[in-house]
């Protein structure tokens, strides 16, 4: 804070900040039975357990798609609508957590009954503390709370420079610190997307005390997932459409998503918690207002959930743009698709991009709108509503200039025009996106 208020001085770069808490270890006679691993934000969720976990993209393919079913407790009586979005917490396996407590040498006082307190009266503690002031244990923390299997800030690097006195350690820290050596920083950890527990293998030296648990360990995030079937077509249960992020960089072990990877590894029986969030996508009130859904790869589960809700409603103009690499391989719930239009209650439109002869330009979602312009113009013209869901790549905006084209084309806009017909549509909540990267 410039300038210093009188008799402030600069904090020398070399001292260490206090933890952000206090942990006290639980006397014996307060000790609870139950396990703590609540989370402030866990009123929220739900238990959910899982019905099913089903790979849908083909044998060998290089994408790794579920098909995943949740039944909540029928007590609950939870309620979604098509375009919400299901929020899940991942936990971190087992074997990962004892190896980091054994890297953090904190595996005898991993099981130690805690409670965690806030160091400073005016700083509140970040949401992913337990609920206070419940009594947790490290290996609670690391399993629900931080996440060691991020891959880490600049600022984690000060902290392991606090912690340790080997030479060589500080001279490689200093030097990643240090202005010059961003970029040597950069290519260690960034690029590579190295991980916090991937690079405390290579600090053995480094002793963080576990007061700076939540200083060093950045919080172990909830991610989202756009709820893939209709809460009429199926009540108590929740449907999601997931691709398994798993990558490869120059480091020998494959990347993976955090919260994929957990999903991955759930089995029918297993029970996880679950929170419903409103999405951005809305039905039109009317059953008989037509919709477009534009939804290439996963972007097709808030299409599945809107289109099985509208059927389930009676409505039979609905039309969707769906985007895969390959016809056998990755085209996501065809047989239902192929059962929809079989009952007059759906227009397919597909693009395998892969699919095409060597040489011949690959065929998109936006093609297949270019190659349809009269017919959206005439849904445009009829009040039709437009989603647009998926990577929000380059996508969504290919996407709207194929629609823009059909206004222009068929509707005889002027480019600029037809520009200002999507906009309005999305200002009157006619053209919605769903898009995630
Ligand atoms: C509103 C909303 C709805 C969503 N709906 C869905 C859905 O229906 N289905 C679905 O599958 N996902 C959906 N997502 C995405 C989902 O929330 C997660 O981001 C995604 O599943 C990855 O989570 P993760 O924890 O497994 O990966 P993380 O551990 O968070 O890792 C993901 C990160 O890895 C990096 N990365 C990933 N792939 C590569 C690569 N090939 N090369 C280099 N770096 C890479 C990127 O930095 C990326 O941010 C949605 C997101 C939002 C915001």
């Amino acid at each position: 804070m410039y300038p210093l208020p009188p008799g402030a001085e600069v904090v020398p770069e070399a001292s260490i900040p206090p933890a952000r808490v206090t942990i006290a270890e639980v006397q014996e006679k307060t000790k609870e039975q139950a396990p703590a691993d609540l989370l402030q934000t866990d009123s929220m969720f739900h238990t959910v357990v899982v019905r099913e976990n089903t790979r849908i993209t083909g044998e060998g393919w290089y994408q790794d798609v579920r098909h995943l079913e949740f039944e909540f407790d029928s007590k609950d009586d939870i309620r979604y609508d098509p375009g919400d979005v299901a929020l899940i917490h991942p936990v971190a396996p087992p074997k990962d957590i004892q190896d980091f407590l054994e890297l953090m040498h904190w595996d005898d006082v991993a099981d130690t009954p805690i409670t965690i307190t806030r160091t400073m009266e005016d700083q509140s503690l970040p949401d992913h503390l337990p609920l206070y002031p419940q009594q947790t244990t490290l290996r609670t923390l690391l399993a629900r709370h931080v996440d060691f299997r991020a891959v880490p800030r600049r600022v984690f690097f000060q902290y392991l420079r606090y912690f340790t006195s080997d030479e060589r350690e500080v001279e490689t820290l200093d030097d990643w610190l240090s202005p010059a050596g961003a970029d040597d920083l950069y290519e260690y950890c960034h690029r590579p997307r190295r991980t916090i527990h991937e690079i405390m293998t290579e600090f053995r030296n480094v002793r963080i005390p576990r007061e700076y648990i939540f200083d060093v360990l950045p919080s172990l995030r909830p991610r989202q997932f756009s709820i893939a079937s209709s809460n009429k077509a199926h009540p108590n249960r929740v449907q999601l459409c997931v691709a398994i992020v798993k990558y490869r960089t120059k480091l020998k072990v494959p990347r993976q998503g955090v919260c994929t990877s957990y999903l991955a590894g759930l089995k029918p029986g297993d029970k996880l918690r679950i929170a419903i969030q409103k999405g951005l996508l809305t039905l039109p009130p009317s059953p008989a207002t037509p919709v477009i859904c534009v939804g290439p790869g996963t972007g097709v589960a808030p299409m599945r959930a809107l289109i099985q809700e509208r059927m389930y409603d009676g409505s039979s103009s609905n039309t969707l743009y769906f985007g895969c690499r390959s016809a056998t391989k990755d085209e996501h719930y065809a047989d239902e698709w192929a059962e929809c239009v079989a009952r007059q209650q759906l227009t397919y439109r597909v693009a395998h991009s892969r699919d095409g002869k060597e040489g011949e330009a690959r065929v998109y979602v936006q093609d297949r709108i270019r190659e349809d312009a009269p017919r959206v113009w005439k849904l445009l013209e009829e009040g039709a509503w437009v989603f647009i869901s998926g990577s929000a790549n380059k996508m969504p905006a290919a996407v709207k200039a194929a629609l823009a084209y059909a206004v222009e084309n068929e509707g005889g806009f002027e480019k600029e025009a037809a520009v200002r017909y999507l906009d309005e549509m999305v200002r009157d909540g006619r053209l919605l996106e769903e898009c995630w990267s």
